[in-house]
């Protein structure tokens, strides 16, 4: 199965480092996939930092990036809405200010907090800047019926810090709360669409992509919607009697990427 696989699509948090700590076995792990002629992306469903964010942020941990490399939710959802919602051109975003940034390059106008600046459409994501008045005006919007989309379903986000990060998915359980309205769509993992996205871009079949996490219920969920080889590391969330207890198991449960690395370095050598 690993000998047709020309791209592995690496979740990040869990499986290439912990916080801010990279593990050990990363960088040897990615240098070894170019002679083997295998492509990589790395993929995030968090939404509170920019494309341009998180190149940063790799570059920090000594992972030269280039920007077709990654791919995160925010981009799955710009990507959907200029194919399939044309016409949306004003958005009113709950979002950081580094995502309104990148939403803004994409050509969208973000509409202001006031109520006759009607948008197109509203678009949740994970506001680690949120604030009160901006999430009642997202609730108004909401309730005159606009198109609603959510950039990913997560209800937290991991940290090692004493603190419960409160994510995109729970900002839309309060909104729901408030106006009996549900995102018309929710991208992120494990919608397959974030797969679906970087198969066209590379022109790939689906078994020919790897996706590679540590958590069943998001990164494996969307490699089998999306038809892809499933790889569960055990690296991060996932444990290995939770990939026995799951309803379908993964294609692969390994260590880590460092396992998986010589895995794929014996389906080229023919071993
Ligand atoms: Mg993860």
């Amino acid at each position: 199965m690993l000998a047709g696989v020309r791209h592995v699509v690496l979740d990040m948090d869990g499986t290439l480092y912990r916080g801010g700590t990279l593990f050990p076995f990363t960088r040897p792990f990615l240098a070894q996939l170019r002679p083997l002629g295998i492509g990589y992306t790395f993929l995030t469903n968090n939404s509170s930092r920019s494309s341009a964010d998180y190149l940063a942020h790799l570059a920090r941990l000594d992972i030269a990036t280039d920007p077709a490399q990654l791919h995160t939710s925010a981009n799955a959802t710009v990507d959907w809405l200029r194919a399939h919602r044309p016409g949306v051109r004003r958005l009113f975003a709950l979002c950081t200010p580094s995502l309104a940034a990148e939403l803004r390059a994409a050509g969208y106008e973000l509409t202001a907090d006031d109520p006759a600046d009607a948008p197109d459409a509203v678009l949740v994501a994970f506001d680690t800047t949120l604030d009160y008045a901006r999430l009642c005006r997202t609730a108004h919007w909401i309730a005159h019926g606009l198109p609603y989309f959510a950039t990913h379903p997560d209800h937290i986000c991991p940290t090692d810090e004493p603190t419960v990060l409160v994510d995109c998915g729970s900002i839309c359980a309060a909104l729901g709360k408030a106006t009996g309205r549900a995102p018309d769509r929710v991208f992120g993992k494990p919608d397959p669409e974030m797969l679906t996205g970087i198969r066209r871009r590379h022109q790939l079949a689906a078994r020919e992509i790897a996706m590679v996490g540590d958590r069943i219920y998001t990164d494996m969920a969307m490699a089998r919607a999306a038809g892809c080889v499933s790889v569960l590391v055990l690296s991060g969330e996932a444990t290995a009697d939770d990939a026995r207890r799951a309803g379908t198991a993964p294609d692969f449960v390994l260590t880590d990427i460092g396992e998986l690395g010589l895995l794929l370095q014996a389906s080229r050598s023919g071993d």
